[in-house]
């Protein structure tokens, strides 16, 4: 493999701002335009081989047709929009953050991690395979979203409308999602290579209430505000219940035997032990959303001048709802834990999602993952997990029971707030592990079975 040139390719790839803003009509297109001419220039043989097909302007479907039709395809799912740069923190970044500079052992920029990195590992992958005369045996799908960072209702949805119209359904999908965490923050002692099987679904909802305005020397005793302040805090008192759903019952089964002996034997005694192990991990923030659907309050609007009384005010709560739970659950709880019908409730229509189905943590597609993840990182424990944000794999979930998300990148203690954060960047070590488990996977897949 000719890794100078793959780190390059890479660094160029990060030069293109393809940034998604939150309004779609107001995105610059032009990047978009260059990135996919960039992909043609840069894989000159997947360009040949492969059928591509782009679909509503901007998102990128390539077929590599299998030697055997009647097995069932697969594909690997990416997206090439990235967030801005939050204003402000331009000056903390060391490197530019469209520079793709390369240094210190690492690639800089926005999107090496958020998911350029993996997409172009992806088109290494198959270029190098293609230079070497292997062909799948089944058929392989590439499929990346332009629009993954604003709900993908314009580049993934399309995709998956098309391919459903086509009849094809996927053995399995691979997304981004989850990673491999450094043995010094793995709770398993070992690194812990974490793949999704299912997502948490998504909701805003908007909460208004009006009062009557006025001098704020003499307040009436409900005001707007406390009329919000009053609801948030009644629901951060009674959160929705806690459950144990299968994707994490099965990740502590799969790291039950590398915990300290205490929580062993907690989690070998699941049901006996149900209200102690929901009552142990609601006490930390990280652990709280892998069993409940929460509820973040984030933004709030009242209010033109200190000494008058709002007559209208507003609260968006940003719920990550938990699979089994729905958007009508989570209405209906914050109906009632608020008590007060002059609150007016909306969903806020940007992003909604229904938590995604839960994928088999036993199917062909998992095994050869999990396989080729222990065969590219030795010592790596692998389990199934909860996904807490969303990706594009859920506009997926209808032409494929199987849908998996996790990224081969090995993540410390400081990355994951790099995503979406300030000094984005990938090291050379992963971005080139990332290429040899996608060489992998597509062999281990490509079998029979
Ligand atoms: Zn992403």
């Amino acid at each position: 493999m000719d890794i100078q040139n793959a780190i390059r390719r890479l660094s160029d790839s990060i030069k293109l701002k393809t940034v998604s803003n939150q309004i779609y009509s107001t995105i610059e297109t032009k990047p978009f335009l260059d990135f996919q001419i960039f992909l043609e220039t840069s894989f000159p043989g997947i360009h040949e081989n492969l059928e591509k097909k782009v679909i509503n302007s901007y998102s990128l479907l390539y077929k590599w047709p299998g030697k055997n039709s009647e097995s069932e395809p697969i594909a690997f799912l990416a997206h090439y929009d990235v967030v801005p740069v939050e204003p402000g923190t331009k000056k903390d970044w060391l490197f530019k953050p469209f520079s793709g500079e390369i240094a210190d052992g690492f690639v800089w920029g926005r999107g090496t991690l958020d998911m350029k990195g993996a997409l172009m590992a992806i088109m290494e992958a198959v270029e190098k395979l293609l230079n070497d005369n292997f062909s799948p045996e089944r058929t392989i799908y590439l499929a990346f979203g332009h629009d993954e960072e604003i709900g993908g209702t314009h580049g993934a949805l399309h995709i998956s409308n098309y391919l459903k119209k086509q009849g094809i359904r996927f053995s399995y999908t691979l997304d981004e999602g989850m990673a491999i965490i450094k043995k010094e923050i793995s709770p398993s002692q070992s690194p812990l290579g974490i793949i999704g099987v299912a997502e948490k679904g998504y909701v805003s909802l908007k909460l208004e209430t009006k009062s009557q305005g006025g001098h704020s020397a003499i307040p009436p005793f409900k005001t707007a505000i406390g009329a919000l302040c009053k609801a948030m805090n009644r629901l951060e008192k009674n959160q929705m219940p806690a459950r144990l759903t299968s994707p994490i019952s099965d990740f502590f089964k799969a790291i039950g035997p590398r915990l300290p002996i205490q929580r062993k034997l907690l989690f070998a005694n699941k049901w006996i032990f149900k209200h102690l192990i929901l009552y142990l991990l609601g006490k930390s923030d990280n652990t709280n959303a892998m069993i409940r659907t929460t509820a973040a309050p984030t933004m709030m609007q009242a209010g033109i001048k200190e000494n008058v009384l709002p007559c209208y005010a507003n609260l968006l709560i940003n719920f990550r709802i938990l699979p089994g739970d729905s958007i009508k659950k989570v209405i209906k709880h914050v109906k009632k834990t608020i008590t007060n019908d002059s609150i007016n409730i909306q969903i806020c229509k940007d992003i909604v999602s229904e938590p995604s189905p839960i994928s088999s943590s036993k199917s062909k597609g998992f095994l050869n993952i999990q396989k080729t993840i222990r065969r590219i990182f030795p010592d790596t424990l692998v389990a199934p997990g909860l996904v807490s944000g969303t990706t594009d794999s859920r506009h997926y979930s209808k032409i494929s029971d199987n849908c998996y998300r996790f990224t081969p990148f090995v993540f410390g203690p400081d990355d994951t707030r790099r995503i979406h954060g300030t000094n984005e960047r990938i090291s050379i070590d992963n971005y080139v592990h990332g290429i040899q488990y996608y060489i992998q996977l597509i062999k281990n897949s490509s079998a029979n079975y």
